[in-house]
C-alpha cells in the first residue's frame, strides 16, 4: 500500500519513438504516434503507482532505425539537464537499435548513479495484446526502486524487456517477434521479472570512484564495421579499409576471434594499422569471447596489431570506439581503453589467460 507521507518518486520519461508509442486512431484505424501529454489517460494503471511522472518527447518521434549519435546526445542532454530533478529516467525507444543507444549512453553518462531504463515494445501500446503497457510500468517501477541503503537500486543504463532487465551495453536484440526480444549472452540478468521484480544484486553496477556525474559528448562516427565471411574478396576488404577519414575498424570475426590466414588478408590489415587505424576484433557469435592466439587463425592478427574485444557485443564495440575517438584520445589510448571495461561492457580475461 502507498504511504501517503512518503516522498513520491519522481520519474522522467523520455519518449524517442518506436512501436511502443503507437496507438490506433479509432476512426481511421491507422497507427499513429501516441500523445505523451495524455500518457496517464492512455495508461491509467500508472496512477496506481502514485509517482510523479513527467515526460519529454522527441519532435517528431522517430523509428529507431533513424537513430544517430546526434540523437544519443539529445537523450544524454535531457538526462544531464534533469539529473538532479528526478530519481530515475525511462527512455522509450524502438527495439531495432535499442542496444546501440543503451551502449552509447552507458559510455556517455559518466559516473551515473541513477537508473536510466530503456524500454519499448513489440506491439503498439494501443493494441489489445500490447507488451508496451507492462514494459512501461515495470520500467517506471525499476527507475524508482531503492536498495537497502536507500540508494537507487539500478545505477546504470539498462534495458527492460518483458521478463528481464539487462545491462544495456551487454544486451542484443535477438528476436523480431518474441516478447523477450533482448538477451545478454555474456552477462547475467540484472533482474528477473515475474510476480515480483527480483534483482540480481551481485550483477548490478556500482561505482568505486567518487567522481561526480557528467556527460561526455562528441561521438566520432569515423569508424567502419567489417563482417568476415568465406569468400570475402581482397578488393572488398581493401575498399572498406580505404574509406576516407576512417580512424577505427570493428572487425567481426569467426568464433573465438578467427580470420583467414591468407597473406593478402593480413597484409591489408597491417597496411591499415600502419596507416594509423585501430582494428578491433569482435566475434560474430552471440555468446563467448575472442580468445587471441587460441588458434593460428587469430595468432597472426595479434601479431599484425589487431586489438582483441574479448566478449564485448558488436553494439558496444562500435559505440565504444565512437566514444573513445570522440574524446580526442590518440591511438595508443584508444587501444588501451578498448581492452579494459569502462562501465561493465566486457569481462576481463582471467589473470592466467
Ligand atoms: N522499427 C521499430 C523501431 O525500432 C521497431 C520497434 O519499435 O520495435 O523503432
Amino acid at each position: 500500500m502507498n504511504n501517503p507521507t512518503a516522498r513520491r518518486p519522481r520519474i522522467l520519461l523520455i519518449y524517442t519513438g518506436g512501436t511502443i508509442g503507437m496507438i490506433e486512431n479509432p476512426e481511421t484505424r491507422a497507427l499513429q504516434p501516441f500523445d505523451f501529454d495524455h500518457l496517464i489517460d492512455n495508461v491509467p494503471k500508472l496512477k496506481m503507482l502514485n509517482y510523479v511522472i513527467e515526460n519529454v518527447s522527441f519532435t517528431p518521434p522517430i523509428d529507431s532505425s533513424d537513430m544517430s549519435p546526434e540523437h544519443w546526445e539529445e537523450i544524454a542532454r535531457v538526462v544531464e539537464t534533469n539529473y538532479h530533478l528526478y530519481d530515475g529516467f525511462v527512455v522509450l525507444h524502438g527495439t531495432d537499435t535499442m542496444a546501440y543507444t543503451a551502449s552509447a549512453l552507458s559510455f556517455m553518462l559518466r559516473n551515473l548513479r541513477k537508473p536510466v531504463i530503456i524500454t519499448g515494445s513489440q506491439l503498439p501500446i494501443g493494441e489489445v495484446r500490447t507488451d508496451g503497457e507492462e514494459n512501461l510500468i515495470t520500467a517506471v517501477q525499476i527507475a524508482a526502486a531503492l536498495d537497502r541503503h536507500g540508494d537507487p537500486m539500478v545505477q546504470e543504463v539498462a534495458i527492460l524487456f518483458e521478463n528481464y532487465l539487462w545491462r544495456g551495453n551487454r544486451a542484443t536484440k535477438r528476436s523480431a517477434d518474441n516478447f523477450n526480444a533482448f538477451k545478454s549472452h555474456n552477462y547475467p540478468q540484472l533482474a528477473k521479472i515475474g510476480l515480483g521484480i527480483n534483482y540480481n544484486e551481485d550483477a548490478l553496477y556500482r561505482h568505486h570512484s567518487h567522481e561526480p556525474f557528467s556527460v561526455c559528448y562528441g561521438m566520432d562516427k569515423r569508424i567502419v564495421v567489417i563482417d568476415l565471411y568465406p569468400g570475402l574478396r581482397r578488393e572488398v576488404l581493401r575498399y572498406a579499409l580505404h574509406t576516407p577519414d576512417t580512424k577505427g575498424v570493428v572487425l567481426r570475426s569467426f568464433g573465438a576471434g578467427n580470420a583467414p590466414t591468407s597473406p593478402w588478408f593480413l597484409d591489408e590489415l597491417k597496411d591499415a594499422i600502419g596507416r594509423g587505424m585501430v582494428v578491433y576484433n569482435v566475434t560474430q557469435c552471440v555468446g563467448g569471447s575472442v580468445l587471441p592466439g587460441r588458434y593460428a587463425a587469430s595468432d597472426a592478427m595479434v601479431s599484425a596489431g589487431v586489438v582483441s574485444g574479448g566478449d564485448i557485443t558488436t553494439e558496444a564495440a562500435i559505440t565504444k570506439m565512437m566514444f573513445l575517438f570522440g574524446q580526442g584520445m590518440d591511438n595508443s589510448e584508444v587501444r588501451h581503453n578498448l581492452t579494459v571495461p569502462l562501465c561493465g561492457e566486457m569481462t576481463l580475461p582471467a589473470a592466467d589467460e
